[in-house]
C-alpha cells in the first residue's frame, strides 16, 4: 500500500469495513447484519499524514452513490442506517442558508487577505446552482461546472461539458467540498489546474479530518448542543451512536480522503503549484460546527 499523495510506504492501517448505508446505495439487495459488509482498510500516511481508504470508489459506485444527492431516495436509504437522518434533518442540509454564509465568509477573507486585484472570470467547480458566489469573485463572468445540469441561480452560467470550460479564461477556479470524496484526488487536481493559466488563482476547501488524531467533522462531544437541538430526536441520536459503538472504527461512508494542513500542502506542491496561504477555520452550519481547511494557490 502507497499512500495516494506521497507516494510513501510508509503507512499504517487499521481493518473497517464500507457502511451499511454506502453499500445499500451501492450495491443491490444489501442486508445489513448479513456480513455483506465488504472489508476495507483505513489507512495512514506516516509522511505527509493524508488518511485515506484502501478501496477506491469505482466510477459505477460514485454514479450510484451521489445519483440525485440529498433527494427523498437518498433520506429514506440514509434514515434506514442512520436513524438521525430524518427528513428534517436532510431537508435542513439542503437548505443550510447558515453554511453558506459562512463558507463564504471564509473564501472572503482569505481572499480578501491575499488577492488585491479584481477576480473578474471565477469558475465554480462542482458548485450546483452557483449560490456560493459573493461580491469578490466572479465580477464580470460566473460560470459554474455541475455534470448534473442542475438550473444555476441569475447572474450565473451553467457548464456540463468539460471541453466547454476551455473556452475561458478564468482569475478564480474554486473547488469546495469536493476532494473529501475523490477516488483519483491527484488526477483531479491535475484537470482543475488545466483549467487556468500562469495567473490563475484556485482555491480548494474540505472538511479538516484526521480519524487517527480523533479530528472528525462533526465530533458528538463538541457539538452536544445537537441535544438541545430541535431538529434532532434525542432517542434516535443515542440509538445511532450505540449502534455506532458496537461498529468496526469509522467505516467508510462517503468522505474516503481526510486532509491535514501538511497533506494538502503536499497535494498541491507536487502537483506542479505554489501554496499561496492555508488555513484552518471554523464554519457553523445546520449540524454544529465544523473545521474547514482552505488552500489558495496558483502554478509555480
Ligand atoms: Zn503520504
Amino acid at each position: 500500500m502507497k499512500c495516494i499523495i506521497c507516494g510513501s510506504e510508509n503507512i499504517e492501517t487499521v481493518d473497517t469495513v464500507i457502511s451499511d448505508f454506502v453499500m445499500d446505495r451501492i450495491t443491490d439487495d444489501f442486508r445489513p447484519d448479513c456480513g455483506m459488509n465488504r472489508p476495507v482498510k483505513l489507512c495512514f500516511c506516516r509522511d505527509c499524514t493524508f488518511a485515506f481508504y484502501d478501496h477506491r470508489i469505482t466510477d459505477e459506485e460514485c454514479d450510484r452513490l451521489y445519483d440525485k444527492y440529498r433527494g427523498p431516495e437518498y433520506q429514506k436509504t440514509r434514515e434506514k442506517h442512520e436513524c438521525w437522518y430524518t427528513e428534517k434533518v436532510n431537508r435542513a442540509l439542503n437548505e443550510d442558508e447558515l453554511g453558506l454564509r459562512e463558507q463564504k465568509r471564509v473564501i472572503n477573507e482569505i481572499v480578501k487577505k491575499n488577492m488585491d486585484h479584481e477576480l473578474r472570470v471565477s469558475l465554480d467547480y462542482g458548485g450546483n446552482e452557483g449560490r456560493t458566489y459573493f461580491k469578490r469573485i466572479g465580477t464580470k463572468e460566473r460560470y459554474v461546472f455541475d455534470i448534473s445540469g442542475i438550473p444555476t441561480i441569475k447572474g450565473v452560467k451553467g457548464i456540463s461539458d468539460f471541453d466547454e470550460l476551455r473556452e475561458h479564461e478564468y482569475d478564480f477556479i474554486m473547488c469546495n467540498h469536493l476532494f473529501e470524496h475523490l477516488a483519483e484526488p491527484v488526477e483531479m487536481l491535475e484537470r482543475i489546474g488545466s483549467l487556468g493559466n500562469k495567473d490563475t488563482v484556485f482555491y480548494i476547501e474540505v472538511p479538516s479530518e484526521n480519524p487517527f488524531t480523533g479530528r472528525n467533522k462533526f465530533s458528538f462531544t463538541k457539538n452536544l448542543r445537537m441535544l438541545a437541538d430541535p431538529l434532532f430526536n434525542n432517542i434516535r441520536l443515542a440509538t445511532y451512536y450505540l449502534k455506532k459503538r458496537r461498529s468496526p472504527f469509522m467505516p467508510m461512508n462517503e468522505h474516503i480522503n481526510f486532509y491535514t494542513v501538511r497533506s494538502m500542502r503536499k497535494l498541491v506542491g507536487s502537483s506542479g503549484f505554489e501554496v499561496i496561504d492555508i488555513e484552518e477555520n471554523i464554519e457553523r452550519t445546520c449540524l454544529g460546527e465544523q473545521t474547514v481547511l482552505s488552500v489558495l494557490f496558483r502554478r509555480k
